[in-house]
């Protein structure tokens, strides 16, 4: 059997981490209005634009290396690897660069940017349902938590750092680490040439 799957991966905190010296705290409340169920993202005012494009030098964005190896195990001949990014237009030079240091234009199918600077959510929401996806990776819980209600077909995979590995609803998993989807789906991987379920 060929089971091939549409996977659609964040950029933010799956391949590039953010700078270090900043806690999640201070990036929340930069980036979200709120965050109690009803999601609301900031759209930065000029001053904060220029702050934020300079935390996005590449020397405080490094990549997170593991994870672009876990891209790699996937098998493109069987999977659909495609990048969905929410970052707004004000970072679209620096996202430009980025894409083209890491070759992740190489690496995907297709990458889709929120430079026309819609609600993240919304935007990832209409993406997903374009490109049917069956797999969403993100490390953002309350947009996982928007769209997956829209999206009862896609599993969503929340990435976290707090090792949490569970199960949050019928379409949501948290998950420590990239090489779990391994275990909970039938992605084929390259070293093992198996395909489970
Ligand atoms: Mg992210």
């Amino acid at each position: 059997m060929h089971y091939r799957m549409n996977i659609g991966f964040d950029l933010d905190n799956v391949f590039i981490s953010t700078p270090p010296f900043i806690p999640k705290e201070i990036i929340d409340k930069l980036y979200k209005k709120k965050d109690n169920g009803v999601l609301l993202y900031r759209i930065p005012s000029l001053p904060e634009q220029l702050f934020r494009r300079s935390t996005h030098m590449n020397l405080l964005r490094p990549a997170i290396k593991e994870n672009l190896e876990f891209l790699k195990t996937i098998t493109k001949k069987d999977n659909k690897l495609y990048l969905i990014s929410s970052r707004f237009k004000f970072l679209e030079k620096r996202t430009r660069k980025i894409i083209k240091k890491y070759s992740l234009d190489k690496i995907f199918n297709e990458m889709y940017f929120n430079f026309g600077n819609t609600q993240p959510h919304i935007f990832k929401n209409e993406i997903i349902k374009k490109l049917d996806l069956d797999l969403y990776i993100d490390d953002d819980l309350s947009l996982i938590k928007h769209v997956a209600k829209d999206n009862t077909k896609t599993r969503f995979f929340w990435l976290n750092n707090n090792n949490q590995k569970q199960a949050l609803s019928n379409n949501i998993f948290a998950i420590p680490s990239l090489s779990e989807i391994f275990e909970q789906t039938g992605i084929r991987n390259k070293e093992s040439g198996i395909m489970e379920q």
